[in-house]
């Protein structure tokens, strides 16, 4: 089972989008796909946190680098990134998330912080699996499960008291 923990106050955060970037391009030249300077600016700007973002707010930060950006653009690389399981969709804020372990498919289960919006990942397969078995039993075919808990991470617990 992966886990990607919360992710520290005052971490290396440039180390976290240098390798994205490098994983990504590795990942990409394996599927035969290309990483155009576009789609890596596009991931380079969801890692710019490790909290989910908007494709709004990817469009206005993109126009920095890329002027001409507009909404089809930003929703195209966002379909390539996510399809070559770079990023994963956040339903629940209508966001994007970077994904740390792309190398295989999978299901993400995210815990997503109501208070600072930060996210972490669980990729566990006995959860998918359960999820999937008891969706059978509704003769429910699963597509696509992401399942996104909301609650406080270990700091905002720590400055809550909690
Ligand atoms: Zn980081
Ligand atoms: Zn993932
Ligand atoms: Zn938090």
């Amino acid at each position: 089972m992966a886990r990607t923990a919360f992710a520290r106050a005052g971490h290396d955060h440039d180390h976290c989008i240098e390798e994205a970037l490098d994983r990504a391009e590795t990942l990409c030249a394996a599927h035969g796909a290309r990483l155009t300077a576009l789609r890596r600016a596009v991931l380079g700007l969801v890692w710019r946190g490790h909290e989910p973002v908007g494709a709004y707010a990817l469009l206005d930060a993109l126009k920095q680098s890329h002027p001409n950006a507009a909404p089809p653009t930003i929703y195209r690389a966002l379909e390539f990134l996510a399809e070559h399981g770079l990023i994963h969709r956040i339903e629940s804020r209508n966001a994007f998330i970077g994904c740390d372990h792309p190398e295989r498919p999978h299901a993400g289960q995210f815990l997503i912080c109501a208070r600072c919006s930060n996210a972490a990942e669980i990729d566990d397969p006995s959860v998918t699996r359960a999820l999937s078995r008891s969706a059978s039993g509704f003769g429910f075919a699963v597509t696509r499960q992401t399942v996104e808990l909301s609650g406080l991470c270990p700091s905002c617990r720590r400055a809550a008291g909690a």
